[in-house]
C-alpha cells in the first residue's frame, strides 16, 4: 500500500516537513557528495548576494536558476562545487550600520569611541562585519527554505582575506602593465557618503525626476554700457565657481532690449522663448564676435574668488568658444551662453583643462561651502540653494539691476547616490583609476601586441555565450564607451584596503614632500617583506582599516617611509575576483589559483553564471571580465544567463508603500516555494516578470494541482486495487520491458510522449532554457491528466474486468510518475520528493540519476511519432465532435448512433489505427463516426435502435446519480451500499451492483443510497 494522499494538503507545510527531513538526515550532504568521484565537472560560479538585508522574492528568481542547473547536472552525474557567495564590503553595509547607530557623517563615525579615531574605525568596521554575518545567516536560512541546496557551511565572503589579497594580486598586475594612475578630475560625488561615485555605479534607475529652481542671471560686460550676457543654469549652487561663459562660434546671438534700459546677449533662436513679448532685437552676430569679452560676476568680492581673479587676470570671467566635442551648446533651452564652473562639472573641467582655465573649488566633501567664501562659508550648497537665489535676487549689479533675471522651476532627471539616494554634486578630486586606453608595458604573449585593457576586454567579452544574445551588444557598448575605472573611494572605512603606497610629491602632505613615486603591493607576503614598521600591530588582523594602515614600507626611489593611501576600493573589485579567490579545496582556505593551478583549471572558466541583467554589464560582468583579462587573458565564464526585472503584478516596481512588494518569507509561506520556483522556471528570462499572489494562484491551479491530482488518483486507485509495484528504482526500471508489452494504445501513446519529454527537457536544460523545458512538462502533465487518465478511468477499480489491462495501466502510470518526479526535481524539489519517496520507498529523489533512454535497444520506451500524430488528430476530432454535440444539444451521457464531422486534417485519415478510433468513439460516446462525408468508422456501420441508445443513456445517468449520492454522503470509495433503483433496471442489476459497490439492491420509485 502507498501512503494515502491528502486532497487538502497544505503545501508549504509539506515543504517544511521535507526541509527538516533533508537537513536532519544529511540528504543535502549526500546530494553534494553523490558525484564527488566523477570525472565530469560542472562549474557554476555564484554572483554574490549582498549580505545586507533579508532576501526579497526578486532574489528567489535568480536563486531558483542557481539551484535548478546544479540539481540537473547532479542528476546527470557531474561533480560540482555548490558554492554560494556573499558580497560583504562597501557602502551598502556602511550606510545601514550608520542608520542603525544614528550616525550622520564621517565625523560621527570617527568619534564612535569618543576622542579615539582609530578605535572608532576599528569598532565601525567590526560592526560592518557583524552586520554581514547577521544577514548572511538570515539569507542562508531563506535560501534553504527556497529548496536551494548548496554548501552552506562554506559560502564565500568577499570580505575574506583570500578575496582581498587576490584583488591585491590583480592590482599589482595592473600596476605592472602601467595601467594604474592617479587622476585629477571632476567626479560625481555623494555629499552624504562623502565619496566619489564611479561611472559604474550610476545606473539609469538612480536618476530621479526632480524639480530644481533654475536661474537666468545677468553678467554685465566690462566696457560696454548696459550690455549683459544672459546665462542660464539648473545648478545655481555652482555660480560662485563660475570661471567663464561658453558660446558656440557658429551660432547666431542677438542683442535684445527689454522693457528696462538693459540689453542682453542671447542665442537668436532662443530670444522669443526667453523674452516672450515686448522685446526688440538690436543686432545679431555670430558667436565668435563675442569671444574674448569680459564680464563681472555676482561673487567677485568673495576672498576665494578674488584670489583666483587676481592670479589669472587673462583667464577669469571671459567668453570663450566652446569645443563641440567636449561641451556642445544647443538652442533647445537656456540662452545659448553656458555657465562654466571648472571645479563643478565634468564637461566644465575638461574645457578648463583644454584652455588652461583656473578653477575655484567651492565645496567641501559634505557639500558645505569652503572657507574664504564669505557669507556662504559653512553653509550647505545642496541643502540650501536659496542662499544663492536670494542673493542673486536682492543684490544689485554695477548696471543697477538685480543679478537674477528670472527664477524658473525646472524639471529634469538628476543623478542620486545609488546607496543613500542623496543628490550628487560634481567635484574635482584626486582619485585612482585603472586606465582603459594606455598601452601595456608588457607584451601580450598571445597577440604579440601591447594592447590596451579595453582592447583586450572586448576580445574576451566576445568569447562568452550571452543569453539573451543582446547581452553581448550591451556589454560591448559599455566596454567601448566607458571611462577609466575609478577604483578608489575616499572617506570610507569598510572595504578593500587599496594596496597603493604613495610617496606624495605635494608639500601639503602631512609627512612632508616626497618623490612622487607610488607602488602597488601584490600580496600579504610581499607586504610583510616590505614592511619597515607596524607588522606586529597588523598581524592577526584582516587586511582592513584601521590595522592594515599600521604597516609602512620604504619608498624604492627615495627611501622615505610610505603609508598606504587612505582610500578603500570600489566594491565591484570584490565580486569580480571570485573566479580566482573562491575555488579551493572543499570551498575553504587557500585558493587553488595560488597553490594548485591544475585543479583550478578544472573549474575555470566557469561553465555558467546567471544574474539579473540590469546593472551587471557595468558591474559584475564588467569586473569579472576586467580582472580575468588582466590575470589570465581568459574569459572568466563560458556562458551567462541574464534575466529581467521583477515587478509587482500591477506592472509597477515592487514598493512597500504601494502594497505590491512581497517579503520572501511571507511569499514562501503563502505561495509555497515549489509554485514560486515554477513561476520563475516557466518565465522567459529576457522579459521583465510580473509577480504576485494572483499569478501564483494561476500557476498552482493550471499545473501544480493538476500534477498533484494525477499522483493522488494513482495512489488512491492503486491502493483500492491492491496494486503495489513499490520498490527501488532499479527494480522499477527492470520492469520496463514488461510494460512495453501493453496492447493498450493509450499506454503506448503516453510512453512515447514521456520518452520525448525526457529527451526534450534534457536538451532544453543543457541549452539553459528552463522556460522551454518547463512548458514541455506542463504540456505533458496536461496530456497525462486530460487524455491518458481521463480515457483510462474505466480501466481501474470496479470499472474494469480486464485484469491484464488494469495492471498495464498501473505499471505505465507508475513508471511515468516515478521518472517524472526525477525530471521535475530540479524545478520543484519538494513535490518531487513527496511523490518519489511514497511511490518508490527510496531514500530521496535528490540522490537519483537522470532517466536514460540512450540504450533504447535494451527494451526501453521509444518515441512513436506516427502514433503521437494520430492521437493529436484524434484529439482534434474529439474537440470538433464535442462542439457538434453542443450544437445538437445532446449531453455527453447520452449515446449517439453516429456523428458527422467536418475536420481539417494534417495527416491521411486512413492512417489512423482502429485502436485510436475506438478511443475517439468512447470519448464522444458514439457508435459510428463519419468524417468529411466520405470516411466512415467502423467501416461496417454498427446498428443500434433508439430504444437501445435510450436505455444505455439512462443507465449511465443512473450510475452518475448513484455516484453523486455516494459523494454527498461522504462514503469511502470502497464502502459498500444498500441501493434502491427503479425496476426498469432490473436486468442490469449485477452490472450496476459491481460498478457502484452495492451489496443489496431493491427496487422502488426513486434512487436511494444507504
Ligand atoms: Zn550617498
Ligand atoms: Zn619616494
Amino acid at each position: 500500500m502507498f501512503k494515502p494522499v491528502d486532497g487538502n494538503i497544505n503545501f508549504p507545510e509539506m515543504e517544511k516537513k521535507w526541509l527538516k527531513h533533508w537537513y536532519s538526515k544529511g540528504i543535502d550532504k549526500k546530494y553534494r557528495e553523490k558525484n564527488s568521484k566523477s570525472k565530469k565537472y560542472f562549474s557554476f560560479l555564484d554572483g554574490p548576494i549582498t549580505a545586507n538585508n533579508p532576501m526579497g522574492v526578486h532574489h528567489a528568481w535568480g536563486r531558483t536558476y542557481k539551484d535548478l542547473w546544479p540539481r540537473f547536472y547532479n542528476l546527470l552525474g557531474y561533480k560540482q562545487r555548490f558554492q554560494n557567495g556573499f558580497d560583504c564590503q562597501g557602502l551598502w553595509v556602511e550606510v545601514e550600520v550608520e542608520k542603525e547607530l544614528g550616525l550622520h557623517s564621517k565625523k560621527d563615525i570617527e568619534n564612535l569611541v569618543p576622542g579615539d579615531p582609530k578605535a572608532s574605525v576599528a569598532k565601525f568596521v567590526q560592526l560592518c562585519k557583524d552586520r554581514v554575518m547577521e544577514f548572511s545567516s538570515i539569507q542562508t536560512e531563506q535560501s534553504k527554505r527556497l529548496g536551494y541546496f548548496a554548501d552552506w557551511e562554506h559560502s564565500y565572503f568577499t570580505m575574506s582575506d583570500e578575496n582581498n589579497y587576490m584583488i591585491w594580486n590583480f592590482l599589482k598586475k595592473c600596476f605592472d602593465h602601467g595601467w594604474i594612475y592617479k587622476g585629477h578630475e571632476s567626479v560625481p560625488w555623494c555629499p552624504r557618503c562623502e565619496t566619489a561615485i564611479s561611472q559604474h555605479e550610476m545606473l539609469t534607475e538612480d536618476y530621479k525626476e526632480l524639480v530644481h529652481q533654475s536661474v537666468y542671471f545677468e553678467l554685465p560686460i566690462i566696457g560696454r554700457k548696459n550690455e549683459n550676457l544672459l546665462v542660464w543654469t539648473t545648478t545655481p549652487w555652482t555660480i560662485p565657481a563660475n570661471i567663464a561663459v561658453a558660446v558656440d562660434e557658429t551660432i547666431d546671438y542677438s542683442l535684445v532690449a527689454g522693457t528696462t534700459d538693459q540689453k542682453f546677449w542671447v542665442a537668436k533662436e532662443l530670444v522669443k522663448a526667453v523674452f516672450k513679448e515686448n522685446f526688440k532685437v538690436l543686432k545679431t552676430v555670430k558667436g565668435k564676435e563675442l569671444v574674448g569679452l569680459k564680464y563681472s560676476g555676482p561673487f567677485d568680492d568673495l576672498p576665494k574668488v578674488k584670489a583666483v581673479a587676481d592670479a589669472n587676470p587673462d583667464k577669469f570671467h571671459i567668453v570663450f568658444a566652446t569645443d563641440k566635442n567636449i561641451l556642445p551648446i544647443t538652442t533647445i533651452e537656456g540662452t545659448g551662453m553656458v555657465h562654466t564652473a571648472v571645479s563643478a562639472g565634468v564637461e566644465d573641467f575638461k574645457m578648463g583643462k583644454k584652455l588652461g582655465l583656473p578653477m575655484i573649488p567651492v565645496i567641501e566633501d559634505n557639500a558645505d561651502y569652503m572657507k574664504d567664501l564669505g557669507f556662504l562659508s559653512g553653509k550647505n550648497a545642496k541643502k540650501h540653494p536659496e542662499i544663492i537665489l536670494d542673493f542673486l535676487k536682492s543684490e544689485i549689479n554695477k548696471n543697477g539691476q538685480s543679478w537674477a533675471f528670472a527664477v524658473v522651476a525646472y524639471k529634469h532627471r538628476y543623478p542620486a547616490c545609488w546607496r543613500c539616494k542623496t543628490e550628487l554634486v560634481w567635484k574635482v578630486e584626486d582619485e585612482w583609476y585603472i586606465s582603459m586606453d594606455r598601452k601595456s608595458k608588457i607584451q601580450d604573449p598571445k597577440s604579440k601586441q601591447n594592447l590596451t585593457l579595453r582592447e583586450r576586454m572586448i576580445e574576451i567579452a566576445k568569447k562568452i555565450k550571452w543569453m539573451p544574445e543582446f547581452g553581448l551588444d550591451r556589454e560591448l557598448d559599455w566596454l567601448k564607451n566607458m571611462h577609466d575605472w575609478l577604483i578608489s573611494k575616499k572617506n570610507r572605512y569598510w572595504g578593500l584596503a587599496l594596496p597603493i603606497y604613495e610617496c606624495p610629491a605635494s608639500a601639503k602632505a602631512s609627512a612632508g614632500k616626497g618623490c612622487g613615486n607610488f607602488e602597488v603591493i601584490g600580496s600579504k607576503e610581499e607586504l610583510k617583506k616590505r614592511a619597515i614598521v607596524g607588522w606586529k600591530e597588523f598581524e592577526g588582523h584582516t587586511p582592513h582599516k584601521p590595522f592594515i594602515d599600521e604597516v609602512k614600507i620604504k619608498c624604492q626611489k627615495c627611501g622615505r617611509p610610505l603609508s598606504r593611501i587612505n582610500d578603500v576600493g570600489n566594491p565591484w573589485l570584490d565580486a569580480g575576483i571570485v573566479p580566482y579567490s573562491t575555488i579551493s579545496k572543499d570551498n575553504q582556505g587557500e585558493p587553488f589559483y595560488n597553490i594548485d593551478k591544475n585543479e583550478w583549471q578544472k573549474w575555470f572558466p566557469a561553465d555558467f553564471i546567471t544574474e539579473s541583467f540590469p546593472g551587471q554589464f557595468k558591474n559584475w560582468f564588467y569586473a569579472l571580465i576586467a580582472e580575468s583579462t588582466v590575470l589570465e587573458n581568459e574569459p572568466p565564464f563560458k556562458r551567462v544567463l541574464g534575466f529581467g526585472t521583477q515587478l509587482g503584478e500591477d506592472g509597477r516596481p515592487m514598493h512597500k508603500s504601494w502594497g505590491n512588494a512581497i517579503e520572501f518569507n511571507e511569499g514562501a509561506d503563502k505561495i509555497g516555494v515549489d509554485v514560486m520556483r515554477w513561476m520563475f522556471a516557466r518565465h522567459n528570462p529576457a522579459d521583465n516578470m510580473l509577480f504576485g499572489y494572483k499569478k501564483a494562484d494561476e500557476v498552482r491551479r493550471q499545473f501544480y494541482l493538476m500534477l498533484w491530482n494525477i499522483y493522488k488518483f494513482f495512489v488512491e486507485y492503486a491502493n483500492l486495487d491492491h496494486h503495489t509495484p513499490k520498490g527501488p528504482l532499479a527494480i522499477v526500471s527492470k520492469k520496463v520491458s514488461s510494460l512495453l508489452s501493453s496492447k493498450n494504445i493509450l499506454d503506448k501513446w503516453i510512453l512515447s510522449r514521456f520518452t520525448g519529454l525526457v529527451i526534450s527537457v534534457e536538451k532544453n536544460l543543457k541549452e539553459f532554457s528552463a522556460k522551454d523545458a518547463a512548458l514541455e512538462i506542463e504540456k505533458f502533465v496536461s496530456d497525462l491528466s486530460t487524455w491518458f487518465i481521463r480515457r483510462s478511468r474505466d480501466r481501474v477499480w470496479v470499472n474494469s474486468d480486464n485484469k491484464i489491462d488494469k495492471n498495464n495501466f498501473y505499471e505505465t502510470l507508475y513508471y511515468i510518475l516515478v521518472n517524472l518526479s526525477i525530471i521535475i526535481s530540479p524545478f520543484i524539489p519538494f513535490v518531487a520528493e513527496e511523490i518519489y519517496t511514497n511511490l518508490t520507498g527510496g531514500e530521496s529523489v535528490n540522490l537519483e540519476n537522470w532517466p536514460s533512454f540512450a540504450k533504447a535497444s535494451e527494451g526501453k520506451p521509444k518515441i512513436n511519432e506516427k502514433l503521437e500524430r494520430e492521437m493529436e488528430v484524434a484529439r482534434k476530432i474529439v474537440e470538433v465532435g464535442q462542439a457538434e454535440r453542443k450544437i445538437l444539444g445532446v449531453k455527453i451521457k447520452m449515446p449517439l448512433a453516429n456523428i458527422k464531422l467536418k475536420v481539417e486534417l494534417i495527416i491521411n485519415i486512413k492512417l489512423i489505427s482502429e485502436e485510436v478510433w475506438d478511443v475517439v468513439l468512447k470519448e464522444l460516446n458514439i457508435k459510428n463516426i463519419i468524417i468529411n462525408g466520405s470516411f466512415h468508422y467502423p467501416e461496417k456501420e454498427i446498428k443500434v435502435t433508439d430504444a437501445q441508445l435510450e436505455k444505455e443513456g439512462k443507465l449511465r445517468e443512473l450510475i452518475r446519480e448513484i455516484q453523486s449520492q455516494r459523494k454527498l454522503k461522504s462514503l469511502k470509495t470502497d464502502e459498500k451500499i444498500n441501493l434502491t433503483i427503479p425496476r426498469e433496471f432490473e436486468k442490469e442489476e449485477d452490472f450496476i451492483a459491481k460498478r457502484v459497490l452495492a451489496k443489496k439492491i431493491s427496487f422502488g420509485d426513486k434512487v436511494e443510497v444507504q
